[in-house]
């Protein structure tokens, strides 16, 4: 899938939309979601042109990905969550709304079922 450079995400990661920047190293930034699902509702996302979870999959080196998810656990104990769910929707009919890919981290109350009643 074609990469969209100015995406939200993409504006955040170059400093254009401020947010607050909670945890950042080479290979990931983590910044509070601006409607939160949760107490704690954090979205972790990869310094490169990766539009979902597949072309990330497909596309970055080994090196990004275990990089990556390395950072989100490291998110997720920064902020003190040793309970927490891990999402992220892969295009627009699992409910993707950004174009960049990210992990969204929810904690800090008992989460329910995994997909809410339609
Ligand atoms: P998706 O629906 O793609 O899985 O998740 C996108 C998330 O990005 C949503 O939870 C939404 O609230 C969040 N979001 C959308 N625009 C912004 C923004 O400008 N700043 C931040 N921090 N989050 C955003």
């Amino acid at each position: 899938m074609s990469y969209e450079t100015n995406n939200i995400f993409a504006k955040i990661l170059r400093g254009e939309i401020p947010t607050q920047r909670l945890y950042e190293d080479d290979f990931a930034l983590a910044f509070p979601d601006i409607a939160p699902n949760a107490p704690t509702h954090v979205l972790v996302i990869p310094k490169g042109p990766y539009a979902r979870y597949d072309d990330f999959i497909a596309l970055a080196s080994n090196a990004q990905i275990v990089g990556f998810f390395r950072a989100v656990r490291t998110v997720a104990a920064q902020l003190g969550a040793s309970d927490y769910r891990l999402i992220t929707n892969n295009g627009e009919g699992a409910g993707q709304s950004v174009q960049h890919f990210h992990a969204h981290i929810l904690a800090g109350k008992k989460l329910g079922a995994l997909l809410p009643n339609d």
